[in-house]
């Protein structure tokens, strides 16, 4: 084995349920000590690969590696994996101390052993002396960093994470998206976590993989995924964005001029998309990617500027944002700035939009958003 050997190695991973094809030729790396989310919506087919690695699952074809070695054949409790359920999993009749020990118990290690590790593991998740507690005596958090402890104290190369916060109120998810990211940082383990939460994966993830009907669209970093989407999928799945559907009326470099059905023109730089003059695309422009400024009907219209009125202000503090319809009755929406200028707008007040070529991102037409 190399030093630079990744954890998980995934090549070409397929999953068939008869005719129905769940898994579609899956490739990813994942780095050892590093958190991998695979972010995809319901029925993409994430429980279906994360079920594989953990061996739940036999793939139709493809290879798993884990430290270099096929997983392929190999049963669940013989792989160097651990799996956090959404539901955790504890055992309610069982105090925290013997949850935790547990998997070491199967194992077959001795008692006193299994006390030092039990107790080491709770200290390193923040909860020292609980294990003579019940499990409804932990408040949800707490209860979430158990059942880490229960996985961590086996020491897996590997922990498997199936939307583990999905349960939790938003207040305490916020909170243990944190935590989680603090203590793979801690273990120093490789994580890899499914989620259909783009927040989630945004916060903790080193890379995340963008899944669609089986499918990986892209895998990157969250600056990359969020940034500079592959696809038109990704585009929307990932964070907010105004779709525009529109036609390419002139191609000049990685400048496309674009128009609407009501004649709107945008230009948009956008190098290597393949699109060319007459061809439908789709524009992707983020809410917070757009200025507002004061509406002065004699103020030039060049691209990307567009004179309206604002239809709506939703206030939400600092996710605040303000859909503006222009002259066409494009609705377009527009990250509220937190300078406090616009502060006052109301249903009805002129205001223009105005946004720069490379801020939107622009994809051939597929039949797939
Ligand atoms: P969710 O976020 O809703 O859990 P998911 O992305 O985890 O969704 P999977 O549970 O992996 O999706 O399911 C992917 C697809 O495979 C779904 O269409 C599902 O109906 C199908 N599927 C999963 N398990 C089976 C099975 N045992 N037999 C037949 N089809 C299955």
């Amino acid at each position: 084995m190399t030093e630079s050997q990744p954890d998980l190695e995934c090549r070409d991973l397929t999953k068939d349920f008869d005719a129905f094809r769940a898994v579609d030729h899956v490739s990813f790396d994942v780095p050892q000590g590093s958190f991998f989310s695979i972010l995809g919506p319901s029925g993409c087919g994430k429980t279906t690969l994360l079920r594989m690695i953990a061996g739940f699952q036999s793939p139709t074809s493809g290879d798993l590696r884990i430290k270099g070695k096929s997983m392929i054949g190999v049963p669940p409790n013989k792989r160097p994996v651990s799996m956090v359920f959404q539901h955790l999993a504890l055992f309610p009749t069982m105090n925290i101390g013997d949850n935790v020990g547990f998997g070491l118990r199967q194992r077959g290690v001795g008692k006193a052993e299994i006390k030092t590790r039990v107790e080491q593991v709770l200290e390193r998740v923040g909860l020292p002396h609980v294990s003579e507690r019940r499990v409804d005596q932990l408040s949800g958090g707490q209860k979430q960093r158990v059942a880490i402890a229960r996985c961590m104290v086996l020491e897996p190369d590997v922990l498997l994470l199936d939307e583990p916060l999905g349960a939790l109120d938003l207040k305490l998810r916020e909170h243990m998206k944190i935590e989680l990211k603090s203590l793979q940082h801690a273990f120093n383990t490789t994580f890899v976590y499914i989620t259909h939460d783009q927040s989630e994966a945004l916060v903790m993830s080193d890379n995340i993989a963008v899944m669609n009907k089986g499918w990986f669209e892209q895998i990157g970093s969250p600056h990359e995924i969020y940034h500079h989407p592959d696809t038109a999928f990704v585009a929307g799945f990932v964070g907010d964005a105004n779709k525009i559907d529109a036609k390419v009326t002139e191609v000049n470099g990685a400048m496309l001029t674009l128009a609407t059905e009501t004649g709107s023109e945008m230009k948009v730089e956008a190098a290597g998309t393949g699109l060319s003059v007459g061809q439908p695309a789709q524009v992707f422009l983020r809410p917070e990617a757009i200025a507002l400024g004061a509406s002065d009907a004699a103020a030039e219209s060049t691209a990307n500027i567009s004179h309206g009125t604002v239809e709506t202000v939703f206030f939400n503090g600092a996710n605040s944002t303000v859909t503006v319809k222009d002259g066409a009755g494009h609705l377009v929406k527009v990250a509220m700035p937190q300078t406090g200028d616009f502060a006052t707008l109301r249903k009805g007040d002129a205001i223009s939009t105005r946004w720069l070529p490379k801020q939107a991102r622009c994809y051939a037409v597929s039949g797939d958003v």
